[in-house]
């Protein structure tokens, strides 16, 4: 039988991506079938020191979704121009260089954690730009 979940989708609660965001998802025929974890900054919010009290909240809810929906995927899905990469950048410039560390970080993050504590969970990294349009990492 096929499985039913299939995924957690970790996105950024900016209003301006909720569209593309679910857009991207249906594109890639995921629509009824993820469990979503949508916060400030999606894979920022969850690894950055600057929002420690979110961390384990994410953690615990990756875990209930593994158990209960038998997601075999953590999709995560961070954007440019971030309101929380803005924070975490702080009083610098916030240049492409800075934006893209930040998004990089917050990826390496996550895949060292999952590699830690769920090594058989896929992992998709994407950045997606202010046309709706997706990177890969
Ligand atoms: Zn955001």
């Amino acid at each position: 039988m096929k499985k039913k979940y299939k995924a957690m989708v970790l996105s950024c609660m900016d209003p301006r991506f909720q569209t593309k965001v679910s857009n991207y998802l249906k594109r890639i025929k995921l629509t009824g079938k993820y469990s979503a974890f949508t916060i400030a900054g999606a894979a920022v919010g969850v690894t950055a020191p600057k929002f420690k009290k979110w961390h384990s909240t994410f953690w615990e809810n990756l875990n209930t979704s593994i158990k209960i929906h038998k997601i075999n995927k953590l999709i995560v899905i961070n954007h440019m121009d971030c309101g929380a990469a803005k924070i975490v950048n702080g009083v610098k410039e916030f240049n492409l260089q800075n934006e893209m560390k930040i998004h990089e970080n917050s990826f390496e993050k996550i895949k060292s954690y999952l590699r830690r504590k769920h090594p058989r969970l896929k992992l998709e990294l994407n950045l997606m730009l202010l046309n709706g349009k997706i990177e890969k990492f």
